[in-house]
């Protein structure tokens, strides 16, 4: 199947210049959201896998359902200031601003096996936090599923150390 014609393409959003690839067209046809999950977990189906972390917030809907599929938990990294009980942060500079992202200090145990799932790689700055997070809580990274890549920014290359499986790339982030 060619996901591209369900990923809309705003320009200019959230900021002048940038090409926004909206996934919530990809979200609600239930053949294709469907194909899409089959396709995310399946380099991971023979693995064990104890949580599969969703990062703040499209990478939650997707989160939830490959949990499912994989018999594993879901832990959740989120922005700053979001989680109730104590965190453990990560900040980074990321493509539009400067971020902090958290995650519970008991959502990972030490030695669990972890996927990490999101819907796009664009400077790779919010998955890098994700890895140091779970490495910090003692967990083992088995791979990083993403629907989106975008080579072009560089995401892709700076987390080449692990097992990264995308559906679908673009060229380009910048509006032509
Ligand atoms: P990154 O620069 O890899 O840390 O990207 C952080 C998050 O921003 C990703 O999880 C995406 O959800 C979102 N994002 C960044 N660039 C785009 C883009 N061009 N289109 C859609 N989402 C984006």
């Amino acid at each position: 199947m060619d996901i591209d014609q369900f990923i809309r393409k705003v320009p200019n959003w959230p900021k002048p210049g940038i090409l926004f690839y909206d996934i919530t067209t990809l979200l609600a046809d239930p053949k294709v959201f469907a194909y899409v999950i089959d396709e995310l977990i399946r380099p991971f189906q023979n693995e064990k896998i104890d949580k599969v972390v969703g990062i703040d917030a499209r990478g939650f809907i997707l989160a939830g359902v490959v949990s499912y599929k994989l018999g594993a938990g879901v832990s959740l990294i989120r922005k700053k200031g979001k989680l109730p009980y104590q965190t453990l942060q990560e900040s980074y500079s990321y493509e539009y601003a400067a971020e902090t992202v958290e995650m519970h200090e008991d959502a990972i145990k030490k030695g669990e096996r972890v996927l990490i799932v999101d819907d796009l790689i664009a400077t790779g700055g919010t998955l890098e936090a994700a890895t140091k997070l779970i490495t910090r809580l003692g967990g083992e990274i088995v791979g990083i599923a993403a629907i989106i890549d975008l080579p072009s920014v560089g995401g892709s290359a700076k987390l080449k150390n692990y097992h990264l499986h995308t559906l679908i790339n673009y060229q380009s982030e910048k509006v032509v």
